[in-house]
């Protein structure tokens, strides 16, 4: 075990003989020696910062592709220098891979090096692994029909959509998975026809439920299981319940009303320390599905001995990590899919034996490089052979040693995004005078749309129902041309035909907000990335514990928040 100061923030941190034992295990040999990876110089919390500097998944700017001079959507804003293509000219031989490729100089320092190559190569615009009819999606796999998502996969005919997994018919979700017709909902598994579910599982057609299981027909009520027809936690007759129901889903008005009542009402009732299911071994953080030995980590679902990792689906062997889906061995990764025994790598797919890349795919053996696809033995692009590779980038490790550059991941000032347009701005957002304090870059420039009006405000969704409503198509007609004021922001905003259709099918009321306002109010539901020791606040005298229950937990439930937080044995005592 060794005690460090983080370089950054000046905490102390911990760096523990598993984490020493998982350095050594991913150290890479080139020409006969093991270079071993120095343990971390960064905190935790720092290296994760760090990292989503390095993604920007939801902040879209209108560019020009630098080959066919096509007005696209791009992850890069005009003012930025990287030179960014639309996907058919980068999938094509307009452009030599090669042609930024560079020597290694010994005597520069590496990230130097790599930001020039950086600049100087096309990137792709957003990234899109084998996604269909789906324009605006960004680090979106497998993915068809889809608008508007980002940082998921398998979802088929989705709005607005934000790391979901074989999603069908979805809008405006977090984080839900193997989910049919769900909306407006965070942390929910196999549910169907449902909305505003929160850490809800096998639910469905409920509407503002938490901590649900295996419920059917159940509105605004909290840590049920399997039951039917509950209405804020109380059972009622069927056409009873219908009725009452009808009563909220019926108007806009509604439904925020609704919304803004069960989240009061959830208040209530218990909430358990930590979402672990169905995981086995040591798990600490929270939010974690089928997983196996995973701690200090969130929202991870079949993973395997990890540590420090965030939005992980289906991995093993991995620490310190962001956004990354089947794979092994990897050590400080971001954004990518498919990596195998690789360090330092982001916004790559397919790739194999590699350190330092980005936006590289179906690759093995690249040091450095990026944007190179089917390639091996390459260093800052260039090509060499097997033998010559491996004696180079025993070299450059050496040399990146001694300046303290081995074993960082890239750093937060060659990042191609500015701090404010990053994931690290969304989870640990900072005004920009501090910014400005820490030397981050921050983007000034408004690119978005100006005087907009005249708006369309978006009426009740029976109105666009030609049964209720015999205008109904004139109506249809002015909501896909109007633009919309973020009733909270003032930001414009359209809907789009398909995204309407949806709406009107599922009998969903129009959203009067605009989607970062949306996207905001979803990542406000779930906890930051802390943990607190704290001792389970049940006080109820039937569960066995006289006074208050003495059971402790880890919990990202900070001290000074109003739910109820539960241990594991009082929570099943609670839940009906
Ligand atoms: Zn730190
Ligand atoms: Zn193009
Ligand atoms: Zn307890
Ligand atoms: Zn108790």
């Amino acid at each position: 075990m060794i005690d460090k100061t983080c370089k950054q923030c000046h905490q102390k941190f911990v760096v523990e003989d598993d984490d020493l034992a998982f350095y050594k295990k991913i150290s890479p040999t080139f020409a006969g020696k093991t270079f071993e990876i120095p343990p971390p110089t960064l905190c935790p919390e720092c290296r994760l910062i760090r990292r989503m500097n390095w993604r920007n998944e939801r902040k879209f700017y209108k560019n020009e592709c630098s080959i066919c001079k096509r007005e696209i959507i791009s992850v890069y804003s005009p003012d930025k220098k990287p030179k960014a293509l639309c996907k058919d000219c980068f999938w094509s031989d307009k452009w030599n891979q090669h042609e930024s490729e560079r020597n290694y100089d010994i005597n520069r320092s590496f990230f130097e090096q790599f930001d020039d190559l950086l600049h100087s190569t096309y990137l792709l615009t957003l990234f899109a692994t084998n996604c269909e009819n789906s324009e605006f999606v960004n680090q979106e796999m497998n993915s068809s029909n889809c608008y508007l998502c980002t940082g998921g996969n398998d979802n088929r005919n989705c709005f607005h959509c934000n790391s979901c997994i074989h999603g069908n018919d979805m809008t405006d979700c977090f984080g839900v998975g193997y989910s049919d017709k769900v909306h407006n909902s965070v942390f929910s598994v196999g549910c169907f026809d449902s909305q505003y579910l929160f850490n809800c599982h096998m639910c469905n057609d409920c509407l503002f439920c938490n901590d649900c299981v295996g419920c059917n027909s159940c509105f605004s009520s909290t840590n049920l299981r399997y039951k039917k027809y509950y209405f804020f936690n109380e059972e009622l007759k069927k056409e009873e319940y219908l009725k009452r129901v009808k009563e909220y889903t019926d108007s806009y008005e509604g439904v925020m009303r609704a919304q803004a009542m069960s989240k009061k009402n959830k208040l209530r009732y218990p909430f358990k320390y930590v979402t672990v299911i169905s995981c086995q071994g040591d798990c600490t953080g929270d939010i974690m599905l089928n997983s196996k030995d995973v701690k200090d980590s969130y929202y991870c679902y079949k993973t395997e001995n990890a540590r420090y990792v965030y939005m992980i689906d289906s991995m093993k062997e991995i620490m310190d990590a962001l956004s990354i889906g089947r794979g092994e061995l990897i050590y400080e990764g971001a954004s990518s899919t498919k990596l195998y025994n690789s360090a330092f790598m982001t916004s790559c797919d397919s790739v194999r034996n590699s350190y330092y890349c980005y936006n590289c795919t179906n690759s093995n053996d690249l040091f450095g490089c990026v944007s190179l696809n089917r390639k091996k033995y390459c260093i800052l692009n260039k090509q060499y052979s097997e033998e010559e590779y491996k004696i180079k980038v025993a070299r450059i490790i050496e040399q990146m040693s001694k300046q303290g550059e081995w074993g960082e991941f890239f750093p937060t000032a060659i990042s191609p995004f500015c701090y404010n347009e990053s994931n690290a701005f969304e989870h640990f957002p900072i005004k920009k005078d501090k910014a400005k304090r820490l030397d981050l870059k921050w983007q000034d420039k408004d690119y978005s749309t100006k005087n907009a009006g005249p708006y369309y405000k978006p009426k009740d969704i029976k109105e666009y129902d030609i049964e209720y409503n015999p205008d109904a198509n004139d109506e249809i007609e002015k909501c896909i041309k109007g633009i919309i004021k973020c009733e909270v922001s003032g930001k414009p905003f359209k809907i789009i035909p398909r995204e309407l259709a949806q709406y009107i099918e599922n009998k969903l009321q129009i959203p009067r907000k605009h989607p970062d306002v949306r996207y905001k109010e979803r990542l406000d539901m779930f906890n930051k990335m802390n943990l607190y020791h704290r001792q389970c606040m049940c006080e109820e005298t039937e569960h066995g514990h006289s006074s208050r229950c003495p059971n402790e937990f880890e919990t990202t439930y900070a001290p000074d928040r109003p739910e109820k937080v539960y241990c594991e044995s009082c929570y099943q005592k609670a839940v009906i």
